[in-house]
């Protein structure tokens, strides 16, 4: 299940969590529309977040990948909640280690 927030950085507030990106672009243009007259605050953030609400756009490569497959885990168990599970979370940072020793496996083994 996608999640998605929207962020307003001159009212310094973030929308509740939604699940469809039409209700995302809905909240934008009501917060622009409602509060700033239709104009777009400076450096508003918009997109999809993972379960611990933190923006995909704004992970580095290697957090992003282990935050996607930690949320594929914990969403095994409960599609709605926020948060990573802990076996998740170690699951995920041990795929992610296993497919990296295997690589270093290969690549040694073929010189
Ligand atoms: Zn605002």
């Amino acid at each position: 299940m996608r999640r998605y927030r929207y962020r307003c950085t001159v009212c310094r507030t973030t929308s509740p969590v939604v699940h469809e990106i039409e209700a995302l672009t809905a909240i934008g243009e009501d917060h622009r529309q409602t509060l700033h007259g239709g104009h777009f605050p400076d450096d508003e953030i918009a997109g999809q977040i993972d379960r611990l609400g933190r923006w995909y756009a704004a992970l580095p490569p290697l957090a992003t990948l282990h935050a996607r497959i930690a949320d594929a885990l914990s969403d095994l168990r409960d599609i709605k909640a926020m948060g990573h599970y802990w076996w998740a979370s170690a699951g995920a940072t041990l795929l992610i280690g296993g497919s990296a020793a295997l690589v270093l496996l290969v690549a040694s083994a073929a010189l």
